[in-house]
């Protein structure tokens, strides 16, 4: 049974969380014609959350541009994000084949200029509500499903009724918790810190990131001439790390390959992160509830993936339940579509992550894609493609690439020892 017997909502949906994912989703769903009342704990229209270096994979232009934002952030100074990897073979270098189209892109923005900006477009889409200072603290539930929300805001408690009830409500959802959706932490072997620079330029202006392996860290331009800095050491480390943070912080930075020139750079923000980030699956649904974004999932913040999956997976659960979430259509069977969907496109690329996130070396398969790509143009495009997220795990481990990725390093070690090679064929 989809719909409960009471009837009289408030709204067609509440959304608990005004960031990336809520928002997006509280813009495509009013604009299909569905009332949305979109609850923010934080008051200030300019909150941003400020533990995320914020370099969005192309899988989130097509989302961006639905949501009309793509001017506002070209005219905001977002950089198209570019990037080389620094591996122990050589840099990945990806670019266009010759003739062939650009690489796809999406965005190195700060959340100080993207969350504002989405949040302020979804308060000025006809049919959305909202409400600042609103923090869900219990949800309604009759006759098994959940109807609404109770929230507390600045005049006090308060009750909204609604067909569906969306947890937009980031890594800690208290939507999830509350509905007692079954939850899987996996472990993180990394910790985090990050900083933002002025005067920090980086070889051909665009994205570096390192594999150390099993240490990490990435660099990233930003708007407004910033450069975000982030180092992300395996957890042994972090005893000695903790002792002197900034000196340790900087001379992690020095000691990288072509490392950005950090002493002569202006450091202006702290040095904040974390040190427990588990990876979070959730399941997406439960009766009368929709997770999205990072209450749905919590990547691993070294693959940079949150934002663009907060906004797909926004997409995705509007596409699913637009017309039922207005009483048009069998909510339950558009929430399980959802939900297909969701694990189809993401639980893939989650479960290789879990296992990188042991902090430990590149294993057999990562060592010949990777060692292919910094020797093989097409290889590095077929490697950004996956780091950008165009293409999943299945598509990117497919026989016939590991087949170009063998073939390339063959080619490359008869090259590198043409006189070993011709005395081990007798030729
Ligand atoms: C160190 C680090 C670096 C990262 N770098 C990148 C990167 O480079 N690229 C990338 O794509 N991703 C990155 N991420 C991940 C990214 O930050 C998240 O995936 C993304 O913010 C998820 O967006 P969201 O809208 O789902 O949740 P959030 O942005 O977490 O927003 C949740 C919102 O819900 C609100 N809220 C919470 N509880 C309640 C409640 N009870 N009632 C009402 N409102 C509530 C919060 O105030 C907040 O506004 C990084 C993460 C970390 C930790």
């Amino acid at each position: 049974m989809t719909k409960p017997e009471s009837a009289g909502y408030d709204y067609d949906v509440v959304i608990s969380g005004a960031s990336i994912a809520g928002s997006a989703a509280a813009i495509l769903l009013a604009r299909r014609g569905v009332r949305v009342a979109l609850l923010e704990r934080r008051s200030d229209p300019e909150a941003y959350k400020v533990l995320c270096t914020h370099s969005i994979t192309a899988n989130a232009y097509p989302v961006l541009d639905e949501l009309g934002l793509v001017p506002a952030l070209e005219k905001a100074g977002a950089v198209r994000n570019e990037a080389r990897w620094y591996t122990r073979w050589g840099w990945i270098e990806p670019r266009a084949a010759p003739g062939g189209p650009a690489l796809p892109y999406a965005y190195n923005v700060r959340r100080s200029t993207l969350d504002p900006l989405i949040r302020s477009r979804a308060e000025q889409t006809p049919g959305v509500d909202l409400l600042l200072g609103h923090q869900v603290t219990a949800l309604i539930g009759e006759a098994g499903r959940t109807v609404g929300v109770r929230a507390s805001t600045p005049r006090g408690e308060r009750e909204i009724r609604a067909r569906l009830v969306i947890g937009a409500d980031g890594r800690d959802s208290a939507v999830a918790k509350l509905a007692e959706v079954p939850t899987q932490l996996h472990e993180n072997s990394r910790f985090g810190y990050l900083a933002h620079f002025r005067d920090l330029p980086l070889p051909g202006g665009i994205g570096q990131t390192w594999f150390l392996e099993p240490d990490m860290a990435y660099a990233f331009p930003n708007d407004d001439g910033v450069t975000v800095l982030a180092v992300l050491p395996d957890k042994k480390r972090l005893p000695a790390f903790r002792e002197d943070l900034e000196g340790s912080f900087l001379d992690f930075v020095r000691a990288l390959p072509e490392a950005p020139p950090i002493d002569s750079a202006e450091r202006i923000s702290k040095i904040v992160g974390t040190v427990n980030y588990p990876l979070v699956s959730r399941r997406p649904t439960a009766p009368g509830v929709a997770l999205i974004g990072d209450a749905a999932l919590t990547g691993d913040p070294l693959w940079g993936v949150g934002c663009g999956w907060a906004l797909q997976s926004a997409q995705w659960l509007v596409e699913a339940v637009a017309p039922a979430a207005a009483g048009r259509g069998d909510l339950d069977r558009s929430l399980a579509a959802y939900a297909r969907t969701h694990r189809r496109r993401l639980r893939g690329h989650q479960t290789l992550a879990v296992d990188f996130a042991k902090a430990r070396p590149f294993n057999p398969g990562e060592r010949l894609v990777f060692s292919a790509a910094a020797r093989d143009e097409s290889m590095a495009r077929h490697m950004y493609l996956f780091a950008s997220r165009l293409i999943g795990p299945l598509q990117f481990l497919n026989p016939l690439a590991l087949a170009k990725a063998a073939a390339v390093n063959i080619r490359h070690r008869r090259k590198a020892a043409p006189s070993a090679h011709l005395s081990r064929t007798g030729s």
